[in-house]
């Protein structure tokens, strides 16, 4: 079980009812469902969506989630490929203040979120073969299942983020 994941969000998650104690497997597999999933939520919609207490628009978590993956997806990659297992954390507020969530159109934003899918599922399954381990700056030594749970447990909790802004 992810011990970071339980500790900041509760098992399963207070909000999004996600169960820390999935398999890396059965935890991975959701991602591949995550753009149409997402897509068929947003069917009809703009993007602009916004819960009263939450920052990012429904399209901004869009971008979120598509980024959170892809850097995954380098972050497994870099493991197997070339032996390079630092982790750094990174600011998400940062990273979409700098890349402008807003002004990217949700249909983009789609697009982008199923290319990461697919990258971060392809360099899951060449980490997964090869058994790979990172090390996290604050977190520490990481499997690879510490390294899929959050990943996955973002995908999850922005749903379900999107959900409530839809509903309001
Ligand atoms: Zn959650």
């Amino acid at each position: 079980m992810n011990t970071w994941g339980v500790t900041v969000y509760g098992n399963p998650c207070r909000e999004c009812r996600f169960d820390w104690s999935i398999s890396v497997e059965a935890a991975a597999a959701l991602i591949l469902d995550v753009p149409d999933r997402y897509a068929k939520l947003l069917e009809g919609q703009d993007g602009s969506a916004r819960h009263p207490d939450l920052t990012w628009s429904v399209g901004a978590y869009v971008c979120h989630v598509g980024d959170n993956l892809r850097i995954f997806a380098e972050r497994m990659w870099s493991a197997v490929e070339a032996k390079q297992v630092h982790i750094e954390g990174y600011d998400q507020d940062d990273l979409a203040s700098v890349r402008k969530y807003e002004y990217i159109p949700l249909d983009t934003a789609l697009w982008s979120l199923s290319h990461a899918a697919g990258m971060w599922y392809e360099a899951y399954e060449a980490a997964f073969g090869r058994e790979a381990t990172f090390n996290h700056s604050e977190r520490g030594p990481q499997t690879l299942s510490d390294i899929v749970q959050p990943a996955v447990h973002d995908a999850k909790h922005h749903e379900w983020d999107i959900r409530r802004s839809l509903a309001v």
